[in-house]
């Protein structure tokens, strides 16, 4: 992909009317705040449209890749070449029958859970405060608050390299914790058809939700743009701990505290949780990289200091992930070699 790609592009999506951005600098609309210009970000209002594009792009042997809110994918700085297809205008939800729907890709998480939340169904309140789109949700098997996309889902519909539309059943996609059939395959989700079982009085839903946001606004990051959880981990402490027997120890203790916190002092449990953070990244031995750094509120989330170059960042990740041997699969997806 070079320069001559990209005019061509450019020419062929003004010609056929299809939107997109120029330009679209990811230190100001990625959620980490960081990483560089992406030269052709292409937002196609249809499915037909997104046929169109995947055909030309496959016909000119330009290689393209899908993103979502980027609220879980941190890009290297530089010019980025490959046109990105985003699906932020395909976020319609059909009603199929009664609690059948199928939900665009392009929606986002929290909208599908306020929407269905309101229609009295439960079981997918927790998602509320996931900043990510559907599409992006199921291709991550995003969960939170015992609620997880993947639930209710029944299939997907998705298009192929060619243009070619599937559709496959729940079963056949193989979803794990922050895992589906859909990784390291450059499939694009369009649809996804869910099937709620499950309802619930209208004002028992609303509080759950409002709890389950003043929950995240304590307990989580949400002072400094981020990524939510760096690795794939229900609890990175108890991961670690599997290392030596210094960071079992270090677990126990933690452990033992943080119960103890909960009970007794919630205050005191964050101002716990920032010296137990600076205790792990000694012994973990992560050397310091200036703007970016880890969250007071958990060691499993990198947080941004005020810097937009995602190289920093990668550079942070890699080091952390050497020194704990690759022990712990990462959940963030890091674009350092995209064109
Ligand atoms: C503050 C914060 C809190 C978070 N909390 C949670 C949480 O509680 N639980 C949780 O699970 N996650 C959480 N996340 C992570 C993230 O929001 C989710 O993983 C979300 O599902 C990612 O969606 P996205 O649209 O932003 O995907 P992106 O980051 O844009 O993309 C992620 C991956 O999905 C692929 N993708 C995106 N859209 C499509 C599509 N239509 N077709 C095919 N592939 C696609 C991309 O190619 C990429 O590989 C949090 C993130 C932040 C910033």
């Amino acid at each position: 992909m070079d320069q001559n790609s990209i005019i061509k592009c450019r020419e062929w999506l003004i010609k056929n009317e299809i939107s997109f951005k120029e330009n679209f600098d990811l230190s100001f609309r990625s959620w980490i705040k960081a990483g560089g210009i992406i030269k052709l970000y292409i937002n196609p209002s249809n499915i037909e449209e997104v046929k169109d594009i995947v055909s030309f792009l496959k016909s000119e042997k330009i290689t393209y890749y899908i993103l979502g809110n980027i609220s879980n994918t941190l890009i290297r700085d530089g010019n980025i070449y490959t046109p990105i297809i985003n699906l932020q205008k395909i976020q319609n939800i059909d009603q199929i029958s009664s609690n059948v729907y199928s939900v665009g890709a392009g929606t986002s998480i929290s909208r599908f859970a306020n929407f269905f939340s309101k229609k009295g169904f439960s079981g997918i309140q927790g998602l509320v405060g996931i900043p990510g789109s559907v599409g992006g949700g199921v291709f991550m098997n995003a969960s939170s608050y015992g609620s997880c996309i993947s639930d209710f889902l029944t299939s997907v519909i998705f298009m192929d390299e060619y243009g070619k539309i599937h559709k496959k059943k729940k079963d056949q996609l193989f979803f794990d914790w922050r895992s589906s059939y859909f990784h390291k395959k450059n499939l694009i989700i369009l649809k996804i058809e869910f099937e709620f079982t499950k309802k619930e009085n209208q004002l028992k839903l609303d509080n759950c939700i409002k709890e389950i946001k003043a929950h995240r606004s304590f307990y989580q990051e949400n002072n400094f743009p981020n990524l939510g959880s760096l690795f794939a981990t229900r609890n990175i402490y108890k991961d670690l701990s599997k290392n030596s027997i210094i960071l079992y120890s270090a677990f126990l203790i933690h452990n033992f505290l943080t119960i103890l916190f909960k009970r007794y002092s919630k205050t005191h449990l964050i101002s716990y949780r920032k010296f137990s953070k600076s205790i792990y990244l000694k012994m973990l031995k992560i050397k310091k990289i200036q703007g970016f750094g880890f969250s007071e509120k958990t060691l499993n989330c990198i947080i941004n200091l005020g810097s937009k170059d995602a190289n920093k960042a990668i550079k942070l990740i890699n080091n952390f992930q050497e020194n704990v041997k690759y022990s712990i699969r990462r959940e963030i997806i890091i674009l350092d070699k995209i064109k």
